[in-house]
């Protein structure tokens, strides 16, 4: 995954997350922060801790471009106590969870052990 520099919050206070998607927009482009693909059909705002979970609803370090499909897949599966384990393109150097040999993608199973 690239790493996404979403830089400081470019607002005070938004009534709905939605609202933050232009921000996002122009910050990070309008790219899946989980698969990188350009999102040409409806970006979805993403929460980093899932608000149904206790993660903050307009907290911009809460906030990520996700494309439908990957936002499915994560679902709301994180929550405060368990986001530290993951890599998180905003936070962490996301180029360390694959390798590339002969051109494709694998796995740094190393990383998974530690
Ligand atoms: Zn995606």
């Amino acid at each position: 995954m690239r790493p996404v520099d979403k830089g400081e919050s470019p607002y005070n206070t938004i009534k709905k997350y939605q609202d933050a998607l232009p921000y996002l927009g122009e910050k990070i482009g309008y790219y899946c922060s989980y698969c990188e693909f350009p999102i040409k059909h409806v970006p979805e705002v993403e929460h980093v801790v899932s608000k149904s979970k206790g993660g903050d609803i307009t907290d911009w370090m809460n906030l990520l471009l996700g494309c439908k499909y990957c936002n499915a897949r994560k679902s709301a599966n994180t929550t405060p106590e368990n986001d530290d384990d993951f890599l998180w393109p905003d936070v962490n150097n996301t180029a360390i969870a694959y390798t590339y040999e002969n051109g494709y993608p694998k796995v740094n199973e190393q990383l998974l052990m530690d």
